[in-house]
């Protein structure tokens, strides 16, 4: 045992951990996967921040949840044990089977791209897909931490990804405006270093992972606001889709937040690499066309349900509003300005 993990015990901070060793040697290799890959970047981005005190858990629950917390100085973040089971269940690949119909609506040189990724033996859509989404929930949650350290409080901290709905606060939604941000980078960069290491390299297969990318981001998303996340039996899924709001519940709308993160990765790419043709409403057309696939794989009764691209554009107007106030009230709000000016973003604007 750690020392932290005992010190964190015998002061009775964590007392719900999770333990998997005794299941089935399927069941341990998949805790054993999420386990291994939330640590190591615990690991990393601790060192990267210089933050001690870390430490990484599965919690014993039986939805699919990602925790954020500061108690008494530990910096803390767990999954649920339903987390890595819904995960890898959701991400199979047979539901990935007819991903490569995007390249119908691409242009020559990118569904090429598709097509070599989908041939390359050493590539799986679904397992990168995974990856990008627990890169993302990850460091969602790292904002967190990184947010509760940054506020001058010395409160105790606990935040939850589950939708609350009792509760609404504007200053939630900012922080929660602010960690998908820095979320979505961290996905960006994470593409980039897949894709770096790829024996062959090009302009339209990173534009393809980066499709990929954030399309991964909005099925995390989507398998929420369809409440089909924590659903089990694959024959029996339905869509109930959460109705449209801004100033309500603990988190924003998933459609706030998928917009804001498809606006701060687009952002994200023309700043960091400006010679790379992206397109937004390509973008956008990718995703939500990879989206529409997956979705028509998963839950076929309910094919073409959710006219998803009409909602979006639909919503854009009230979206953009909405999340202009959030970011309006994000750079005001001290945890979030110092976090901002130490990594040396530019408020004005
Ligand atoms: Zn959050």
């Amino acid at each position: 045992m750690s020392s932290i993990k005992e010190q964190l015990i015998a002061k009775n901070i964590i007392k719900d951990i999770f333990d998997y060793q005794g299941l089935d040697h399927d069941i341990v290799n998949i805790y054993t996967y999420f386990e291994n890959k939330f640590q190591i970047l615990l690991s990393r981005y601790a060192d990267a921040y210089n933050l001690d005190n870390c430490f990484f858990y599965i919690k014993d629950s039986y939805s699919c949840n990602a925790f954020a917390s500061k108690t008494q100085n530990y910096n803390i973040i767990s999954i649920t044990n339903a987390y890595p089971i819904l995960m890898k269940d959701k991400f199979n690949e047979k539901f990935f089977s007819n991903i490569i119909n995007i390249t119908f609506i691409n242009k020559k040189s990118i569904s090429d791209a598709y097509r070599d990724l989908y041939a390359d033996p050493t590539f799986q859509f679904n397992n990168f897909m995974l990856d990008c989404s627990i890169q993302y929930t990850f460091s969602h949650e790292f904002r967190h931490i990184l947010q509760f350290n940054s506020s001058k409080i010395s409160n105790d901290f606990n935040y939850s990804e589950n939708l609350d709905t009792r509760n609404f606060s504007i200053k939630n939604h900012a922080w929660e405006f602010d960690a998908d941000r820095m979320a979505s980078y961290e996905v960006l960069k994470y593409v980039f270093s897949v894709h770096r290491k790829m024996k062959v390299k090009s302009d339209e297969k990173l534009i393809c992972l980066i499709y990929i990318a954030l399309s991964s981001m909005f099925i995390t998303k989507d398998l929420f606001y369809f409440d089909v996340m924590n659903q089990i039996d694959n024959k029996k899924y339905t869509i109930n889709k959460q109705d449209f709001y801004t100033k309500k519940y603990s988190h924003p709308h998933p459609l706030v937040r998928q917009y804001n993160i498809l606006e701060f990765f687009h952002d994200s790419i023309k700043e960091d690499f400006p010679n790379l043709d992206i397109n937004i409403l390509e973008l956008l057309n990718n995703v939500l066309g990879i989206s529409e696939l997956y979705f028509d794989s998963l839950i076929p009764s309910q094919k073409g349900v959710y006219s998803y691209f009409e909602e979006f554009t639909n919503l854009s107007n009230e979206i953009n509003k909405y999340n202009g106030e959030l970011y309006d009230y994000a750079i005001k709000d001290n945890s979030i300005k110092n976090l901002l000016i130490s990594s040396g973003i530019n408020l004005e604007d």
